[in-house]
Order: structure tokens, then C-alpha cells, then sequence
């Protein structure tokens, strides 16, 4: 039987009708750029993060582009985040003209490395990016102690973990903003592409929300040179439908990751996702590790398992980044990681048999 790594049909055909009805609603009255619902959606958003505003933009990208803008970051600057996230964090930094610094990954739950963090700091950093690999949020408290010591803006890559949680706190909610992507397979998904930001600092919500409407104040009058960032009506209304039922597919995920858990937990070649302290991981990526990889990769795949890689070489290996001057070995759990992640497949509608299959055909062919 086949698994696929993903089936988003399987999470729409239950809300088809809402979404249809949503979407209708909105070619009716036109509010298709921005309009009341995305903003009504911003408002559940910052809600559900425990913020205090929410602006919708048009991806993830944009969203940690905005943010660091607003906070004025510019060239001759310095950007902390770990090379073990998506191109997109690095590319938010290179765009504001300013330079990605790296720190390291742990080796417990594959976020920043708060040991390593203050050793990264200089004279021209002005921002510090954690990302929440997978669902899981890094150690805030740690980071946040440094980043306030050093007088630095913590600004929470949150793109793989809305509705994640840290003590108290909920993803976006514990830096000065956090940055949300909305693409279709990320735990909140629209049917295309969105993102947020999240921040209970008016003053950088009124920033961003210039910034992504071409830097006007009001109509066609620019305080300063923004950008297209806006969300589209049908997102807004859409997210607003799927963000009801975020708790519960979360919760989905976890028990799917606990039965991974439990039948993957004796397996001696794999090395299964562990959760930090006071963490609450959603999982939006169920990460194991194994040494040969690549093998294992090619098995599964030939016996129906649709498995992924998050991510083969982490960004200070990119060729895009090569004029840094990084060398393999300057991040070495990172560059581990990059060779042994393997993702497999996860979303809130896998069913116990499914997972079954997928820990039977794992086990046989890592004892190969
Ligand atoms: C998805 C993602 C982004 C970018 O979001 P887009 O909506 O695709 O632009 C940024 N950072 C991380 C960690 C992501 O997973």
C-alpha cells in the first residue's frame, strides 16, 4: 500500500463546502486585495498566537523581508539566524542588504544553539532569527536573555509552527514579531500563497502594513518605498475557515508522532525527533535521522512511501551563499543533520494504519 508524504485532499474534502461558500463570498462582494476578510482573518490570527496584531502579506518571504525592514535593518548590518532552515530566512536578510550571520543548530531538538549564539553577536547585529524547525520552538528564554543583554530585536521564524508553544507562550508571540508562511502544506495552509506577521508593537504593525501596500499612508500618498505584499481576499477568507480547526490538526499530529514514536522508539538505525523542555511540538515535519540516508530514501520510495528531505544542504553550504566564505565543518550538527534528516510522511489525516506501514517498511529496510 502506498503512503503519500502529504494528502491535502484529504484535509479539504471534510470543509470543502465552507471553503466553497468562503470563496464565493468573496468574488460577491470583491474584496479580492486585502479588505475585511483578511482583516477579519488578521484578528482570529493574533488571537490564536496571543498577540496583539496580526497583518497578512503574500508569503512567508515577504513577511520576514517586512519585518526586518521595519526594524530597520540595511546593509552594513547583521542578521543572526541557523543555516538549518529554509533558503527563504537567508534570502529575507540578503534583501534588506544586510548579512546572514550563522549559529548552529542543537542536537536534542534542531533549533538555535543559545550556547553558541552570543560568540555570533558583533557590534553591527541588529536582529536575531530563531526558527522553529518542525514544528518545534527554539529555547526562547535563553535567547531571549542574550538578545536583551545585547539589545537586539528576536524575531520569531514561526513559518513551520503556528499554534507551537514555549512555557506559556504561543509561536510569534514571544519576540518582537513572528513571521508566518500560509503555503498550502504548512500547518496553516491557504489555497495558494499567504503569510503574516504577528507583533503586539503597533508601531511595527503600522510599519509593515505601509510597507506591504507600496509604502502609502493612504492613497497614493508614499511615506516611503515599500513593496506589493498584500494577501488576497480569497486567502484571507479561506485561512479564516482552516485557522477553526488548527488546534485540532495539530493535535492530530501529535498523535500521529507519538505512534511514530512508540513502533520507531526500538528501531537501532533511527534516531526519532525529541521534544525540548517545555516545548509543545506540532510537527509540522516528523524528522527522523539515519545514516545512510540516501539509501533509505530510494527504498522507501520504491516500495510507495513518499518521503522528503528538510533540508540536503543547509544555507551556508548553498552555492547562492558561496561569497560568504563557509566551509563544510563550520556547522556541523547542521551539516549532520543534512545528511541524515528524513522526513516521512505527516499531516493530521494520516490514518494508525498508515503510520503502521510506514515504521514496518522503515525498519525493514534500515536492517538491511
Ligand atoms: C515556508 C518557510 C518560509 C517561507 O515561506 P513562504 O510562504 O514559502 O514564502 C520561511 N521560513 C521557513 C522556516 C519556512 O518553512
Amino acid at each position: 500500500m502506498r503512503v503519500p508524504f502529504l494528502d491535502l485532499n484529504a484535509h479539504h474534502v471534510p470543509i470543502r463546502a465552507e471553503l466553497d461558500a468562503a470563496i464565493r463570498e468573496v468574488i460577491d462582494c470583491g474584496a479580492f486585495s486585502g479588505g475585511r476578510y483578511v482583516e477579519r482573518f488578521e484578528e482570529a490570527f493574533a488571537k490564536f498566537c496571543g498577540a496583539s496584531f496580526a497583518v497578512g502579506v503574500g508569503n512567508g518571504t515577504d513577511a520576514l523581508w517586512f519585518t526586518l525592514l521595519a526594524l530597520g535593518v540595511g546593509p552594513g548590518d547583521e542578521v543572526i539566524t541557523t543555516p538549518m532552515t529554509f533558503m527563504a530566512t537567508a534570502e529575507a536578510i540578503s534583501y534588506c542588504g544586510a548579512k546572514p550571520v550563522f549559529v548552529d543548530i542543537e542536537e536534542e531538538t534542531y533549533t538555535m544553539n543559545p550556547a553558541l549564539l552570543e560568540q555570533a553577536i558583533t557590534s553591527r547585529t541588529k536582529v536575531i532569527i530563531p526558527v522553529h524547525l518542525f514544528g518545534q520552538m527554539a529555547d526562547m528564554d535563553a535567547i531571549l536573555e542574550i538578545a536583551k543583554r545585547h539589545d537586539l530585536f528576536v524575531v520569531e521564524d514561526a513559518c513551520q509552527a503556528h499554534g507551537a508553544e514555549y512555557k506559556e507562550g504561543k509561536a510569534g508571540s514571544l519576540g518582537i514579531a513572528g513571521c508566518f508562511s500560509f503555503y498550502p502544506g504548512k500547518n496553516l495552509g491557504a489555497l495558494g500563497e499567504a503569510g503574516g506577521i504577528v507583533t503586539s508593537s503597533e508601531e511595527l504593525k503600522r510599519t509593515v502594513q505601509v510597507l506591504r501596500d507600496h509604502g502609502q499612508d493612504r492613497k497614493y500618498h508614499h511615506s516611503r518605498i515599500g513593496w506589493n505584499g498584500r494577501m488576497d481576499g480569497i486567502q484571507g477568507a479561506v485561512l479564516g475557515v482552516k485557522l477553526r480547526r488548527l488546534s485540532e490538526a495539530n493535535f492530530a499530529r501529535r498523535t500521529n508522532a507519538a505512534t511514530y514514536d512508540k513502533l520507531l522508539a526500538s528501531a537501532k538505525q533511527v534516531i526519532i525527533p525529541r521534544v525540548g523542555k517545555d516545548r509543545l511540538h506540532v510537527y509540522h515535519v516528523y524528522a527522523v535521522r539515519i545514516q545512510d540516508r540516501d539509501g533509505t530514501l530510494k527504498r522507501l520510495s520504491d516500495r510507495g512511501i513518499g518521503c522528503g528531505v528538510h533540508y540536503p544542504v543547509p544555507v551556508h553550504l548553498q552555492p547562492a551563499y558561496a561569497f560568504l566564505g563557509h566551509r563544510i565543518g563550520d556547522f556541523p550538527v547542521s551539516e549532520a543533520c543534512g545528511r541524515e534528516f528524513l522526513s516521512l510522511p505527516m499531516f493530521p489525516e494520516l490514518q494508525p494504519t498508515q503510520i503502521e506501514i510506514v515504521a514496518q517498511e522503515l525498519r525493514e529496510v534500515t536492517d538491511l
